[in-house]
């Protein structure tokens, strides 16, 4: 997708980024609310750059997915901490309210979700998470509940174990009408050379209801080598590129 001007412009500038709400995801993770004046709108699905600048001039850039669907000059991430991570250690244990940081984006359009245009498509959605890869999901879910048509949804969603799960108080709610299915373990572990598949191809399957839908639509995000075995998976059912959508979060 090209971007026009004005959404390139915005995505060069860096914004000041305070921060006014934080929420408790698991032991390690936490959303939290940056209030960033200026902040241009942007579709779930979409990333935002974070830049933590130390007093001495040394900083350090990451990407996140956003968490919430647009609200005016706000911007919330997930962050789950990695082991002696620089960026999510300082995000998840030692930010504090009041605290700034810069932003800069809405980036990375071509994985967003668009109520709009998926309206009128009315193909279901296959969420397909791992890890913190459940983030920008979790946004589509959102936006998805804004709309008065909702269309049907499907979350499958890998967790490390059920500690580390996020969003819990969300897609347990009752009346929820999302379909979840929890699958718990690394979905993809590497050894020397090669990787192990542990997903389930019956994982991806699409629920009984949606016979004589529209043709559902992807969005896979993750590890790696989580996205590539997913993709490959959906290739083998069928799913053409026009309907898998892939964000990919490293290592
Ligand atoms: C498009 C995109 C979206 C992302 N969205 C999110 C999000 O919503 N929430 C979130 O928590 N993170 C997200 N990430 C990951 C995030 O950008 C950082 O990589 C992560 O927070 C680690 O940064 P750090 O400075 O704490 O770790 P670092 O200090 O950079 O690394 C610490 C250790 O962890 C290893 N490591 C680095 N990155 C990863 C990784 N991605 N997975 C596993 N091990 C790693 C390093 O090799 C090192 O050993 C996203 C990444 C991308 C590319």
């Amino acid at each position: 997708m090209t971007e026009p001007a004005h959404v390139k412009a915005a995505q060069a500038t860096w914004h000041t980024g305070i921060l006014i709400s934080t929420r408790r995801q698991s032991r390690h993770a936490r959303t939290l609310t940056f209030r960033v004046p200026g902040w241009t709108p942007h579709l779930p699905g979409q990333n935002v750059e974070i830049r933590l600048t130390a007093p001495g001039g040394y900083s350090a850039r990451r990407l996140y997915a956003l968490a919430e669907p647009y609200s005016p000059d706000r911007v919330a991430i997930t962050v789950d901490l990695l082991p002696h991570g620089e960026v999510s250690s300082y995000l998840v244990h030692t930010m504090r309210l009041g605290d700034e940081l810069d932003v800069r984006g809405p980036l990375d359009a071509g994985f967003s979700w668009d109520p709009e245009h998926h309206r009128s498509t009315r193909r279901p959605l296959l969420l397909l998470g791992a890890g913190t890869g459940v983030v920008p999901l979790m946004s589509i879910l959102r936006a998805r509940d804004r709309t008065s048509d909702r269309l049907q949804a499907l979350l499958v969603y890998w967790a490390r174990d059920a500690a580390s799960r996020l969003y819990r108080t969300d897609l347990d709610a009752p009346g929820t009408d999302v379909e979840v299915r929890m699958r718990y373990d690394s979905p993809v572990r590497a050894t020397p050379g090669s990787t192990v598949r542990l997903i389930d191809p019956d994982d991806l399957r699409e629920p009984a209801a949606w016979q004589g839908r529209a043709d559902p639509i992807a969005y896979v995000s993750g590890p790696d080598r989580f996205v590539d075995e997913i993709s490959a998976m959906l290739l083998d059912r069928g799913y053409g590129d026009e309907r898998v959508n892939l964000q990919r979060f490293g290592l």
